[in-house]
């Protein structure tokens, strides 16, 4: 941990991010007001910290000394030192089992069975809540949760070398599952952001793995567009160019040139980027989100925004939508854009922007991102957290 630790808990460094208590707050604010708030706000920290003392204790009992961070979204356990696949499965199980076992499964027994008031149910509602449906959430075989991580230390132990990979490929099915149920109905929203996020992540390690080696035409495009996201038009191109002077099949040519074109318009040489585009190998035309974009920084507002929210619904997700993106948030024209995709087509336009939210995030852009989130909260309403999740408390109310 870089930052000091707050307090020790068994000997273990505790640090809790104020970033962490402004989530919980948020998360509870649309449900619970007044004492029940606090109590939301007590419960959730204290199942956080106890999930990730769960985990870190496991370190300890394998030798390795951990540190636990509470931050954003959720608690960071670290140990430094490696875990054989078998360790690894039982230092994740560790988090969620302690939590379910030390509070949930006394609460499911005591909502069932003792008679209790209103006040008290909405309490026993939110210990349910952390303790049992973020327990049982965690468990999923999905990566970055901790079953994700038991399930490729499983894999791993059977297939040396291919967990993570086969964990990745699995992640990314149950997003795309989750994300099809979610957009049944309007207040599954939360849990259709989250399926975005998980696709995201892990999509990207699986593109990271597949250019390592970096070798070949592909390779070097995927440099090339990392070199553009970190805002390196100048290596971008090079690395571009580098492909278009190879002989490659007309389609890796078409996405080189149009790299070179994103790479010149984002260091603002529209003259260049107008002309690369324009005289594309064998005639091809350049990706819409490339003319929104271009359109938006030669100062046409109205049609760039037109033109983009109409590639952010129509075309596949490549990285041409991430460069749109980039470009629309350096413009100032986000909320234009998200206004537009809602007026456009409510449950399309509401993906598009969901999408568009996520790339801003991983482009670098996180306050646009928040800006797009806060534009669709809007938009549905407030959400209750507590519905993002089946509650077992529901059935055994008297
Ligand atoms: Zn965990």
């Amino acid at each position: 941990m870089d930052k000091p630790p707050h307090f020790r808990l068994a000997g273990v460094p505790v640090r809790i991010e104020p970033f962490f208590l402004i989530v919980i707050v948020v998360l509870g604010v649309g449900a619970f007001q007044g004492v029940f708030l606090f109590s939301w706000v007590v419960i959730a920290t204290v199942s956080v910290l106890v999930h990730e003392m769960g985990h870190a204790l496991a370190f300890k009992a394998f030798g390795i000394q951990p540190s636990v961070v509470l931050y954003g979204l959720g608690g960071l356990t670290t140990g430094r030192g490696e875990l054989s696949p078998g360790r690894s499965v039982v230092v994740s199980l560790a988090g969620p089992l302690s939590t379910l076992v030390l509070f949930g499964l006394p609460t499911i027994a005591y909502a069932g069975s003792v008679p209790h008031d209103r006040a008290t149910g909405i309490v026993l509602e939110q210990l349910l809540f952390v303790n049992v449906g973020w327990a049982i959430l965690n468990l999923l075989p999905v990566l970055p949760l901790d079953g994700g991580n038991v399930f490729a230390s499983l894999v791993e132990m059977v297939v040396k070398g291919k967990g993570r990979l086969v964990g990745n490929v699995v992640s990314i099915g149950f997003a795309g599952l989750a994300a099809i149920w979610a957009s049944q109905a309007p207040e599954r929203f939360p849990l259709m952001i989250l399926a975005g996020f998980v696709a995201v992540m892990n999509i990207a390690e699986l593109a990271q793995r597949r250019s390592e080696p970096a070798i070949g035409p592909n390779g070097q495009l995927a440099e090339a567009q990392r070199a553009l996201v970190a805002r390196r038009p100048d290596l971008a191109e090079h690395l571009a160019r580098g492909v278009l002077a190879t002989r490659t099949d007309p389609s890796t040519a078409a996405w080189a040139a149009e790299l070179v074109a994103w790479a010149r318009l984002w260091a603002g040489d529209l003259a260049t980027a107008s002309q690369v585009a324009s005289a594309m190998p064998g005639g091809s035309q350049p990706s819409r989100a490339f003319q929104g974009a271009y359109s938006l920084a030669a100062g046409d507002r109205v049609g760039g925004v037109a033109v983009l929210a109409w590639s952010f619904v129509h075309e596949p997700s490549t990285p041409a939508k991430l460069f749109a993106a980039m470009v629309a948030a350096r413009a100032g024209a986000v909320g234009e854009i998200v206004n537009e995709l809602l007026l456009l087509d409510p449950v399309h336009g509401r993906n598009a922007a969901t999408e568009l939210q996520q790339l801003l995030a991983y482009a670098g852009f996180p306050h646009q991102a928040a800006e797009v989130g806060a534009m669709l909260t809007g938009y549905l309403g407030p959400t209750h957290p507590p519905s993002a999740v089946p509650d077992p408390w529901h059935h055994t109310r008297p």
